[in-house]
């Protein structure tokens, strides 16, 4: 597992890639999650960035399993029932998987893309 200073330089990536253009900030130049207390992808970005280096493959579906046991499993807006509000009104982990999993795995060093949108 990545040293806590890599882990920052990653969800600092993450950052520069995901946020600009996250939905959640509406065209305004910041969404008002910044401070990292409730933006779930960088909240929880230690479990993130775990479940995603210990996932082989170009496969999105195994990707999205891995954060769905390791991520959301923990995470405060999981129902007990394993169903999630939050999932369809915006979540950055979630609508942005593909590129968290394809950004991590550049930064560090992987060769696994899972590609763009079809
Ligand atoms: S919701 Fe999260 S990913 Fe989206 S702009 Fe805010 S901090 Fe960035
Ligand atoms: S999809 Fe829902 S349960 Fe999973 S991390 Fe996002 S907000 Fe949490």
């Amino acid at each position: 597992m990545a040293a806590r200073l890599e882990l920052e330089e990653l969800a600092g990536i993450l950052r520069k890639r995901i946020c600009p253009d996250c939905a959640c900030r509406s065209g305004e130049p910041t969404c008002g999650l910044e401070d990292q207390t409730r933006c779930r992808l960088f909240q929880l970005f230690p479990l993130v960035a775990q479940a995603i280096l210990a996932t082989d493959g170009d496969d999105l579906e195994s990707y999205l399993r891995a954060v769905d046991e390791n991520v959301c499993s923990v995470c405060m807006d999981q129902a007990l029932d394993g169903t999630c509000a939050r999932r369809a009104t915006g979540c950055a982990l979630d609508g942005r998987l593909r590129e968290v999993v394809d950004a991590i795995n550049a930064a560090t060093g992987r060769t696994f893309r899972v590609g763009p949108q079809p």
